[in-house]
């Protein structure tokens, strides 16, 4: 509690601040209400709005306890939650520090190098698989850019539906847009496992990104993802029985699928923050900002899909020489 000379500064410092920011206005005590007046955020940080010369003001950012219900999907980060933001500030706090700021460039760097590497002429494209190469990069890379669009736009929380929604279609451009070629080359010999390997997968994939979109919860949103990890897996074991494909390829895709599967646990169980609690109401827990589950299941989920780009280009050059070897047979 603040002394009553600590409250007479503080009441001069708010005197001629105009308080109509209801976020402010919730805050939990005078000394909150200066420190995000001063774009400081409960933990003593920078927050997502910076004043701009002192003439202009962006929104604030809020504890759990003032967060729209739409935003209060994990209970155990508990305070940075942007609200009520325009898109341009969306926008501008992609330079801010909020709790999103670590979701955002956890996939939008992945996304920028990957880009780079493609468009800047650094990796050479597969050879004889240019169509393979384009679509199976600008499927992962669509896959981080929806990612960073949700992130960053759901501080405009009338509208996280839809950015949830693109957020899922991102997930499913990724899982749909590379396996088809990983079977092909994974079965170079077997035109029949082809066949009825990508037919499943994707009698399964397409309806489950319309009921995946449509979902009103995370366990029904991820069912379908479920379902098609488990053909790959069946896929793998298949392709590894009958000594299929590269085997460096292989190693890759399996640490991909390993990757996503902890990075899914952890987002799930919501590790480790569940183990650093704010310590009371309106206080910030020590994780809100960083090294929380979520990051760490982006961390996977960039590095998964950067092996599945790498294993392709591995299968690339040796699926075309044992097609030609399967054809002259
Ligand atoms: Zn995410």
């Amino acid at each position: 509690m603040p002394s009553a000379a600590q409250e007479t500064v503080i009441a001069d410092s708010l005197d001629g601040v105009d308080l109509h920011n209801y976020k402010i206005q919730q805050a939990s005590s005078p000394q909150d209400v200066l420190r995000q007046r001063r774009g400081r955020n409960a933990a003593g940080r920078p927050a997502a709005q910076e004043e701009d010369g002192g003439a202009r003001r962006g929104p604030g950012v809020v504890f759990w306890e003032d967060a729209p219900q739409v935003l209060k999907f994990n209970r155990f980060i508990r305070s940075g939650y942007r609200a009520g933001y325009s898109y341009p500030q969306c926008l501008a706090s992609l330079w801010g520090l909020h709790n999103e700021t670590g979701n955002i460039w956890t996939h939008l760097l992945p996304a920028v190098a990957l880009a780079m590497v493609a468009l800047g002429g650094l990796e050479r494209p597969w050879a004889h698989a240019g169509v393979a190469y384009a679509v199976t990069t600008g499927s992962i890379v669509g896959c981080f850019v929806l990612s960073v669009c949700y992130h960053c736009f759901m501080g405009c929380h009338r509208d996280y539906k839809t950015w949830l929604t693109l957020d899922v279609c991102g997930v499913y451009l990724a899982l749909l847009g590379s396996q088809w070629i990983a079977v092909e080359w994974g079965f170079p010999c077997h035109p029949a496992l082809r066949l009825w390997g990508n037919a499943i997968y994707y009698a399964l994939g397409i309806p489950g990104l319309a009921l995946s979109c449509l979902a009103g919860s995370p366990l029904r949103r991820g069912l379908p993802m479920l379902l098609m990890t488990a053909v790959r897996v069946c896929l793998l074991i298949l392709r590894w029985a009958i000594a299929q494909g590269s085997a460096v390829a292989m190693r890759h895709y399996w640490a991909m699928e390993a990757l996503v599967f902890v990075g899914g646990v952890v987002n799930v169980c919501r590790w480790p923050e569940r183990w650093q609690p704010a310590p009371g109401p309106r206080k910030a827990a020590l994780l809100d900002h960083w090294g929380n589950s979520h990051q760490i299941m982006h961390v996977c989920v960039a590095a998964g899909m950067l092996l599945v780009h790498r294993a392709l280009g591995e299968d690339a050059g040796e699926a075309f020489r044992a097609g030609v070897e399967c054809a002259a047979r």
